[in-house]
């Protein structure tokens, strides 16, 4: 048979594409060469967020469609993603008290309606708050959202599925060819397939993806590594910790399976295969938990680390920390059309499957209004 898509990657990005896709009757096969969400897709910090620290950069229209998808998920949802209070210990020397205030109003503001509390200053008496902060004091408390980014992927793997997408996990794409208005690619084991359109949303391997299909291509992808350290659970409740630090870089402390989290760092790296987090990472990680907490923590009582590589768009920001969190897709019709997938963000992974499919010539909304549940026990495609 010939496929409508062929989809390269078995992260939220191609599920999403997946199930967009699928939803809107078209046949389509998802290979995966490793599980589903193998790689970035389970090592973010797992936020559902419209990312208040890129209004830094001005990234007004991205904020504003991730807070937009945030109240969507809120909504679609409530099985996998909760409501997250943010408590944002107040540092004046890295930014000054009105920024911060400014910033939140704004954040509060600019998705429209949403269904979390306004953000408000930090009081005395928001005991459990303040409780593990080593200096009780000035700063804020905002709402965003958080998920379990694996699983989360696996909900919109299993609704593609159930929508008639066939996903292959353990399955390469090895190589892949224009044959007329075709592509004929062949997978691991040597399986040959035909499908008109192919989509590249191999994360963080999408450059080298490019390579491997002999296209040349203006967009650059930029890996950026991310790490986050566990160690046992530093305060009660199931609140965040937002935490300024000197080189103005922000890392969060979370609850996470009974322990609490903290991450990121943000490192160049050429290769898109994350390694752990090394020694330097998770100096840097303890060092900017002990700047705001009571408790020190020091590498001996880390007890796991994941890490993951961003796969941004390269628009030339000279920082890590400032490039841009936009994804970008990138359409080649030099013959059977190949869309490319740049960058992303957990958050707006839904809408980056609706704009794949409106770039494709196949304008769907459907999964806009659509629930999604968890997927069912034992779900391996
Ligand atoms: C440290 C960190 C923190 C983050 N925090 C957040 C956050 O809090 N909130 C948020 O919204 N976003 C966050 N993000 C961003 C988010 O995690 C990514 O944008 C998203 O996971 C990217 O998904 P993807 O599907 O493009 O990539 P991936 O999840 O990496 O999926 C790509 C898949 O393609 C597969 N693949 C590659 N080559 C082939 C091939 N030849 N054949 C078959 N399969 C192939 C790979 O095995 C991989 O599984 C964070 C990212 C990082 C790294």
């Amino acid at each position: 048979m010939t496929y409508d898509l062929l989809i390269i990657g078995g992260g939220i990005n191609g599920a999403s594409i997946a199930r967009e896709a699928a939803l809107n009757g078209l046949s389509v096969l998802l290979v995966e060469k490793d599980d589903l969400a193998a790689h970035t897709s389970s090592a973010s910090t797992k936020l559902i967020h419209g990312g208040l620290r890129y209004l830094e950069y001005y990234e007004f229209k991205l904020v504003r469609e991730a807070l937009q998808e945030r109240e969507r998920l809120l909504r679609l949802a409530p099985e996998l993603i909760r409501p997250l209070a943010t408590v944002l210990p107040h540092e004046n020397a890295v930014r000054p008290w009105w920024m911060v205030r400014l910033g939140l109003a704004i954040y509060d503001r600019l998705g429209g309606r949403i269904s979390v509390p306004h953000s408000r200053g930090l009081r005395a008496d928001d005991a459990a708050y303040q409780a593990p902060l080593r200096r009780k004091g000035a700063g804020f408390v905002y709402f965003d959202a958080a998920t379990d980014d694996a699983a989360l992927t696996r909900a919109i793997a299993a609704d593609a599925v159930a929508n008639g997408a066939e996903i292959a996990t353990q399955t390469e794409l090895v190589s892949a060819r224009r044959d007329g208005d075709v592509w004929r690619a062949v997978l691991t084991g040597g399986r040959e397939v035909v499908s008109r359109i192919m989509v590249n949303a191999a994360g963080p391997w999408v450059g080298e993806m490019l390579g491997r299909l002999g296209i040349n291509t203006r967009a650059h992808v930029r890996l950026v590594k991310g790490s986050h350290i566990t160690v046992p659970r530093l305060y009660e409740g199931d609140h965040a910790y937002m935490l300024q630090q000197p080189d103005k870089r922000i890392v969060f402390a979370f609850p996470w399976h009974g322990e609490t989290a903290i991450g990121t760092t943000d490192i160049a790296v050429e290769s898109p295969e994350a390694t752990p987090a090394d020694t330097d990472e998770i100096a840097y990680l303890c060092a900017a938990v002990d700047r705001y907490f009571t408790r020190s923590i020091t590498p001996g009582d880390v007890t796991g680390t994941w890490s993951g590589v961003r796969p941004l768009y390269d628009d030339g920001a000279s920082e890590a920390k400032a490039v841009t969190r936009e994804y970008v897709l990138e359409l080649d019709e030099s013959g059977p059309p190949l869309l490319s997938v740049f960058g992303g963000k957990i958050t707006t992974a839904r809408r980056l499957g609706e704009d794949v499919l409106g770039k494709l010539g196949y304008p769907s909304t459907k999964t806009r209004d659509r629930p999604l549940h968890p997927a069912p026990e034992g779900f391996a495609p």
